[in-house]
């Protein structure tokens, strides 16, 4: 710590002003703390939601305005004290609180300190990734580069068949484009759904008129006068292409955590109060691995997810456990993505399933997938099913059964169904 200038070490320093900083410091003061927090980022806007970038903002149905979390008085009404522009580059702790350094120069002091830090998009190691069009999206910066570049691309391609290309790939398809998802796995959204909702994202999307190539070995980005043109394939084909967007995941924001020496394993590994390893710092969003009580016998029992729901209800327990409170993070996971006139919802975490169940018919485009393991259900696809996602996800909080016999009667709402059970325990 002496190689720093002494700055006032008070309050609470949360790095990263998104959605879990957003939520850790709401609170913070919901617990009744009352010292002075800072919640900082990197980025230039105050505050914003990330899911519509690659959904309204695209279709000009929201502005980077309507994206903001809370109103600027709600920030003076709580004496939250947003800093913005300010990325740390520099930062060290004891038991009493530490120092971060930002670029700038500024120093900021503290007692408490929270990562949620995010992640950034993998960056693929590609010929021609960096020839203008060729574009990723995280931010709203990125955001707003792909939108203008939609208004007057033609020819889209997307290298990447997960959430956030599908859900690019749809907009820019409903508007006109000529769109190709190019996929290197055998099927799409494959780390998150099974087979069956792949399958149906498959014929789904190329029924709307976007070409889906699967196994797909992109070489490199080809461009004229520093434009791409196209994308080759390994066979030397090339996919004619204006716009590119790249959208092969993301890698957790764990810069700051090294420097503290803390655990790292896919990101900042917490425990379930989303204490990091020095027993003192918490962490949370998508930047943490955290223990997941719905998947304690699969490998180390921990999961980093990059979802709204998580970030907020992790940064809850953050909270807590910065005021010495007991708060454990048990809450069953959920998550949307809307593709087109697709709304699917995702409740629980298949990992582990021996069974899958389908509910519904999929050319119907509304049907769900239902998950269990030894005959328990443990999470579902819901494609524009709302009710049965609510349904489900009760009976995983609750821990109420939902038959896999009989969920495929679609005449019988799982409501009934999960009503229905203790009654069929009895028989
Ligand atoms: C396009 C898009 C669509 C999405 N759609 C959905 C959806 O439909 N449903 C859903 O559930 N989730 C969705 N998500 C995921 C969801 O937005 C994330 O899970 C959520 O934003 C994670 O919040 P976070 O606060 O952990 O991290 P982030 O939102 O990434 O915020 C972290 C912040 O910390 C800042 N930061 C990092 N390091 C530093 C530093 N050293 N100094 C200062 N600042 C720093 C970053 O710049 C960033 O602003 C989507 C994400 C994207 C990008």
């Amino acid at each position: 710590m002496s190689d720093f200038p002494s700055v006032e070490r008070r309050g609470t320093l949360i790095i990263g002003n998104c959605q879990a900083g957003v939520q850790l410091a709401s609170s913070l003061r919901e617990l009744g703390d009352t010292d002075p927090i800072v919640l900082l980022g990197e980025e230039a806007h105050p505050p914003y939601q990330r899911p519509p970038l690659s959904k309204a903002f695209l279709k000009g149905e929201a502005t980077a305005e309507s994206l903001t979390f809370r109103t600027p008085d709600f920030y003076a009404d709580h004496h939250i004290d947003i800093v913005t522009g300010e990325q740390i580059v520099h930062i060290s702790r004891d038991a009493r609180g530490g120092e971060a350094i930002a670029a700038s120069g500024r120093i900021f002091g503290f007692a408490r300190l929270a990562l949620t830090v995010g992640a950034s998009p993998r960056r693929i190691p590609l010929d021609g990734s960096d020839l203008g069009g060729v574009t990723y999206l995280r931010d709203l910066e990125d955001a707003a580069a792909l939108e203008r570049s939609l208004r007057t691309a033609k020819n889209v391609v997307v290298i990447g068949g997960g959430f956030i290309g599908l859900e690019v790939a749809a907009g820019a398809r409903a508007s006109g484009k000529t769109v190709t998802v190019l996929e290197a796995a055998p099927r799409l959204i494959g780390r998150a759904v099974s087979e069956a909702t792949s399958e149906f994202y498959l014929r789904a999307h190329r029924r709307r008129g976007t070409t889906v190539v699967l196994d797909a070995r992109v070489t490199r980005i080809a461009g004229a006068n520093g434009s791409v043109t196209g994308v080759e394939l390994g066979d030397g084909s090339i996919v004619p292409a204006d716009l590119v967007l790249i959208g092969v995941g993301v890698v957790p924001r764990t810069e700051l955590a090294e420097q503290l020496g803390l655990s790292i394993d896919n990101g900042i590994v917490v425990d379930s109060h989303a204490r990091t390893s020095d027993g003192l710092t918490v962490a949370a969003g998508d930047c943490a691995n955290m223990p997941n009580p719905s998947i304690t016998d699969f490998g180390n029992g921990r999961v980093r997810l990059e979802s709204v729901q998580n970030s907020v209800e992790q940064a809850k327990v953050a909270a807590a456990t910065l005021l010495g409170l007991d708060a454990e993070h048990r809450t069953v996971p959920w998550f949307w993505s809307d593709q087109a006139d697709l709304k699917l919802q995702i409740a629980g975490l298949s990992t582990g399933h021996d069974q899958v169940v389908l509910r519904g018919d999929p050319d119907s485009e509304k049907f769900s997938v239902l998950y269990y393991r030894d005959g328990e259900i443990i999470a579902a696809d819901c494609i524009n099913c709302p009710l049965d996602f609510i349904t489900v996800r009760q009976a995983l909080h609750t821990g109420q059964a939902i038959p896999a016999g009989l969920v495929t009667d679609t005449s019988v709402s799982l409501k009934k169904l999960l009503a229905a059970e203790p009654a069929l325990e009895r028989k």
